[in-house]
């Protein structure tokens, strides 16, 4: 006597749905032989499929017993029927079930996506197997094709090909001629047929006496019970093939090796390109909306990155950037080395010294000015004061280009040469507008002014006029003094100590903290003696960028809900395409995809949509801001200079953000297609 395959005891099964229960079977007791051709035939509605479904595994009795391979169905998990569905049995239904957009061979190697660790060497012999079968039946002009070009008997011989490319036990076959024509019947049962003279066991569910008639056994249903079996011809051949294998195979734990996985992702990311190339339009709008919000992200932080740049160069530039240091006698301001309390820093020893001290962190110069001085020259007076200037750098960091003439050389700066570049509003002062030289060109340039304060200073020639200062943040005289070398005033004022500093922070260096920095070394060289204070003009700019920062978080804000909204439209599209795929789903499971692989699925083309969204999405965006970046240094006249943005935050996260709202939105409709009950899926329309 052959080992049963399968074996049912009084099993019954009840549908519930909605509250509703339908008891589709009731005391079920049947028993599979190995090598036997059962067919089970009933009238419509009797529960055919119902039995189908318990002995091919999709469904679990709801009272009874069952066994397969001697092992209680009960003590087997989830994971473990699949592993038996993939490898044992072998499914071949009314309607083809063959994936869309697989080709033929696609198709027929579907179940072996499934096995748990596969080699290349196991996928190679699974390949060959597999056009071994369409060759012995007349398919293999085929392999290529998709299911939408076959006829429909090719599609049930094509769904054999796929049952048989496991090696099953047990083939099951539900009304598998139903939809045929009737020569198309009589291959598809001629190739079942074959398939049983070789020794695999065969159920064939019809409603057809005729195709009944091939088995040795009918067992009758009528109304969800076993009405008539009846035995006829030859009892299942002994021997035809080492039918029941080494139950260890089955029931062993899966390995998880990462070959499997890799398979799998592999397998994934295939099925997801097709099934977004199918529903391309579907696919692309709802991808746009993702993408959006993803550009939306890259160019807000593209903006913030060029408003902040704009901002910078517009309002932070050196001579705002610079603090001032002063000796805090007694909160009084006064300017130059005039004052009694304190000589300050010696200008060849003991500021080179503090200069040198903080040489890391900024630049700092003497702050030189005289007192009001009488300037003449030949047609007009002033009153004002010289300032000193250290470096042409110092020059440079004014912020503003010269009207006229030149600034100072490296040679008149050391040697303290009497030459003067004026301020924009000292010009209509010093010279009569009836004088005749201003017609000359660069006119005042070369002009000799006659400068002096208590005593004579000397006489200075005009080398330049410098254009007008933004007098914004301090300074406010700045445009009604002649700037001067530093030494030219050293050597001719005399005063060898400096007690009023600038500071230029370097790059990257907070200027409020440089000068907190040097105000308390200098009170510690005067033993905690002295007082110093400073003077921070850029303080406003932080309120400045406080507000920046409050609208670039609205905006982000906004940004992140463009984001949410096209994520939501991602997890539609996937709910949508669980919803049309749910047959499809059922069939996975039927041949052996575990709910992880279905959850792989659906994960990787939601992954997959939203990273092209995210790519996209990337380009576009660093494209975009450059072209902001470069319209903003066209049309605003102070930002001439174009600066590529790159945004990397916005980059990089826009990436990162695509694959979590993949993974994030995909989530629900890959754990709903997971828990899919897979006989629920046959079912579906
Ligand atoms: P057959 O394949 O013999 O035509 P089925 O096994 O498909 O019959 O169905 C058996 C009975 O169970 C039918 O009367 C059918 O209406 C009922 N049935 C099938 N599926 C469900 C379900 N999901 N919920 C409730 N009743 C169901
Ligand atoms: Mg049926």
């Amino acid at each position: 006597m052959n080992e049963a395959v399968i074996e049912l005891n009084s099993v019954g099964f009840t549908y519930v749905a909605k509250g509703l229960t339908f008891t589709a079977l009731k005391d079920v007791s049947l028993r599979i032989r190995a090598g036997e051709f059962v067919a089970i035939i009933g009238p419509s509605g009797s529960g055919k499929s119902t039995l189908l479904n318990l002995l091919g595994l999709l469904a679990r009795p709801s009272t009874g017993t069952m066994s397969i391979f001697s092992e209680p169905v009960e003590s087997l998990n989830d994971s473990q029927l699949a592993k038996l569905r993939n490898q044992a049995l072998g499914f071949v239904f009314q309607n083809f079930s063959l994936v869309s957009r697989l080709t033929v061979l696609e198709n027929i190697l579907l179940p072996s996506t499934f096995e748990g660790d596969l080699d290349s060497q196991r996928s190679i012999e699974h390949r060959k197997k597999a056009l071994a079968l369409l060759t012995r039946f007349g398919l293999d002009s085929l392999a290529d094709r998709l299911p939408h070009e076959l006829s429909g008997g090719q599609k049930q011989r094509v769904a054999i090909c796929r049952a048989l490319l496991m090696n099953p036990v047990l083939l099951l076959a539900d009304e598998p001629t139903g939809a045929l024509d009737s020569k198309s019947s009589q291959e598809v049962l001629a190739m079942l047929d074959d398939l049983h003279r070789e020794g695999c066991t065969v159920i064939i569910i019809t409603h057809d006496p005729d195709v009944a008639a091939r088995a040795q056994r009918i067992v009758s249903i009528r109304d969800g019970q076993i009405a008539q079996v009846e035995e006829q011809g030859a009892l299942p051949r002994e021997g035809a093939k080492e039918i029941v294998p080494t139950k260890r195979n089955f029931f062993s734990e899966e390995e998880k090796g990462w070959k499997g996985k890799q398979r799998l992702i592999v397998q994934s990311l295939l099925m997801a390109r097709r099934s977004l190339a199918t529903h391309r339009s579907r696919s692309l709008l709802t991808g746009l909306g993702l993408f959006i919000g993803i550009l939306s992200l890259i160019i807000i932080d593209g903006l913030g990155e060029i408003v902040q740049n704009s901002f910078n160069k517009l309002f932070f530039t050196s001579s705002v950037r610079k603090a001032f240091i002063y000796y805090d006698a007694d909160r009084g301001g006064f300017h130059g080395a005039r004052h009694s309390a304190w000589r300050g820093l010696h200008a060849q020893d003991e500021f080179p010294k503090l200069a040198q001290m903080f040489e890391k962190k900024g630049i700092i110069r003497p702050f030189l000015r005289t007192s009001i001085c009488q300037i003449k020259s030949p047609t007009g007076t002033l009153r004002a004061r010289l300032s000193g200037v250290s470096d042409p750098a110092e020059f440079i960091e004014m912020d503003t280009l010269l009207r006229t003439g030149r600034w100072p050389s490296a040679g008149e700066f050391s040697a303290g040469s009497t030459v003067a570049v004026l301020g924009s509003d000292t010009v209509e002062q010093l010279f009569d507008k009836a004088d005749p030289r201003r017609m000359e060109a660069n006119f005042p340039v070369g002009q000799r002014l006659v400068v002096d304060n208590c005593n004579t200073l000397g006489t200075f020639t005009v080398i330049g006029v410098l254009n007008k200062r933004d007098t914004t943040f301090g300074n406010r005289e700045a445009n009604d003094v002649l700037y001067v070398p530093n030494n030219t005033l050293l050597a001719r004022m005399g005063p060898t100590f400096y007690s009023w500093f600038s500071v230029l922070p370097n790059e990257g260096i907070d200027t409020r903290n440089l000068a907190q920095e040097i105000t308390t070394y200098l009170s510690l060289q005067s033993g905690g003696r002295l007082t110093f204070g400073s003077a921070i003009p850029a303080d406003i700019l932080d309120r400045v960028r406080g507000f920046l920062w409050i609208i670039q978080a609205i905006v982000g804000f906004i940004g992140g809900l463009c984001l949410f909204v096209g994520g939501v439209g991602i997890m539609n599209m996937m709910l949508v395409t669980v919803a049309e795929r749910t047959r499809e789903i059922g069939l996975l499971k039927s041949l052996g995809a575990q709910n992880n692989h279905v959850r792989a699925y659906i994960l990787t083309e939601s992954v997959l949509l939203c990273f092209w969204a995210g790519c996209l999405a990337v380009c576009t965006g660093f494209v975009a801001n450059n072209l902001f970046s470069f319209g903003v240094s066209s049309f605003v006249p102070m930002l001439r200079e174009f600066r590529w943005v790159f945004a990397p935050l916005g980059l990089s996260a826009g990436l990162l953000v695509s694959l979590a709202c993949g993974l994030g939105f995909g989530a629900l409709p890959a754990a709903r297609a997971a828990s899919l009950d897979p006989a629920e899926c046959l079912r579906a329309e």
